[in-house]
């Protein structure tokens, strides 16, 4: 009988012992240490392979903007900021994937801080819509969460994970993909800290959301239920949220006001005929912006360790009646063409006469919700139509005018090959 040899681990080559058992190949040993190692590194081989793919397409902030402005009107200096963020953070991924990407490899570089984004602007100014259209310029997964919906961990409502299960989702059951996605925050300026605690209760709606918001906006393992959403049929899954890239928005109403207040001296003229320095020059959204400080965002009830998560501030400005007609018409699927496009599958024609859009555009800013009443305003001028078009053959061409948006006049109907075609008849009213 041979004597008994003691086993090591081939990879490191640590002798085997109560504490550290051996897992027997064909020639070898291995250690549980050096499996774990050996995992990491695969998976980081996994990574760093998407993440080149990911890095061969991204586009530099030069070309980032012109894509937006494909989808978004103006907000230039939000455009801007974001290509510049975005291109970073995608570029500091690269670096940590090689970074990591090699065992025991020495890294003197120097680490560079995730900057998550703050957009601040009305509602209906086009802050969702520049983070989707971002996400999908990068081509990562993106998702949206309200923050007034949101909870703390186990009271009634949203929990703040369900975030992250939505993302997963989104990247279809893949950790990797999921761990690089954008979240858009909506409502931030909506989950104040309640200003006076009663005794003995928790703030789980306002800084409860803020703090368990901060825990994934920092960047931290979180466990979340996977049940259904992944191929293996494991029910729990740990989500790395330190690249994943957030951006959060609010309206932050009367902002301005009070950083524009503190920026221009008080007008102190005192006596009857002292001069009063008129100083017509308003700061400008970018002078604003800059001269924002933590503390005009903590009137909003925001904790400064959440403020300080959002280093990156961009603002967006309302859109008035120039902007909203060309929100109208401009962007690839702009409402109007979205019309458009559905008539035309009926083999009609849809005119809208500029006055008609100007009305509109009129419309959406009395109702204060930016581009977002635009399309009920279009559906509401055209439901009647859509209801009686699709049942008739006849019709070549609807126009609708200003006196059809502001419901004093019907749509104009065109009828086709009819010898009084030039003569408009009247389909449906407006509102
Ligand atoms: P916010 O998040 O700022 O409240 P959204 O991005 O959700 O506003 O905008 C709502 C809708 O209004 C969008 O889906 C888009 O159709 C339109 N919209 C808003 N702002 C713009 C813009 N600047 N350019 C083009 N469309 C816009």
């Amino acid at each position: 009988m041979m004597a008994k040899e003691s086993k090591h681990c081939s990879f490191c080559g640590i002798e085997a012992s109560a504490s550290v058992p051996m897992i027997a190949g064909t020639e070898g040993y291995i250690c549980e240490a050096c499996v774990m190692l050996a995992s990491q590194v695969v998976s980081s081989w996994g990574k760093k392979k998407d993440l080149n793919e990911m890095q061969g397409e991204l586009p530099k902030p030069l070309e980032i903007k012109p894509m937006l402005d494909q989808y978004v009107i103006g907000q230039d200096l939000a455009k801007e900021i974001l290509s510049v963020a975005v291109y970073n953070h995608y570029k500091r991924l690269k670096h940590e994937s090689v970074k990591t990407g090699a065992l025991g490899e020495a890294d003197t570089s120097v680490e560079i801080g995730k900057s998550n984004i703050l957009l601040i602007g009305p509602s209906g100014t086009g802050k969702t819509l520049l983070a989707s259209t971002l996400a999908k310029i990068v081509g990562v997964p993106f998702t949206v969460a309200d923050a007034t919906t949101l909870t703390q961990a186990g009271y009634v409502g949203d929990d703040v994970e369900n975030i992250l299960v939505r993302l997963l989702d989104v990247a279809d059951g893949n950790i990797g993909k999921a761990e690089w996605g954008i979240v858009y925050i909506d409502e931030v300026d909506k989950i104040a800290r309640s200003p006076e605690q009663a005794f003995g209760t928790r703030d789980v709606s306002g800084e409860g959301v803020q703090q368990a918001l901060l825990r994934l906006v920092e960047g931290s393992h979180v466990k979340i239920n996977a049940k259904g959403r992944r191929k293996d049929g494991s029910d729990t899954v740990m989500i790395d949220t330190s690249n994943i890239l957030f951006i959060s928005g609010g309206a932050f109403p009367g902002l301005e006001k009070h950083v524009e207040k503190r920026l221009l001296p008080p007008k102190t003229a005192i006596g009857f005929h002292a001069e009063v320095q008129d100083s017509n020059e308003k700061p400008t959204l970018e002078a604003l912006l800059n001269a924002t400080q933590p503390d005009d965002l903590k009137r909003f009830g925001l904790i400064p360790e959440f403020i300080g998560r959002f280093p990156v501030l961009a603002p967006l400005e309302p859109l008035d009646v120039d902007a909203l007609i060309q929100v109208l018409t401009e962007p690839k699927n702009a409402l109007v063409k979205q019309y458009q496009q559905l008539f035309a599958y009926d083999d009609v024609e849809l005119e809208f006469t500029q006055d008609a859009l100007v009305e509109i555009a009129e419309k959406a800013i009395a109702r204060d919700t930016g581009a977002r009443g635009l399309r009920s305003i279009m559906e509401h001028v055209l439901r009647h139509t859509m209801f009686e078009l699709p049942s008739k053959t006849n019709i070549e061409r609807c126009i609708v005018n200003a006196d059809v948006i502001k419901g004093e006049a019907e749509i104009q109907v065109v009828e086709r090959e009819s010898e009084d075609a030039d003569q408009p008849r009247r389909l449906s009213g407006g509102e």
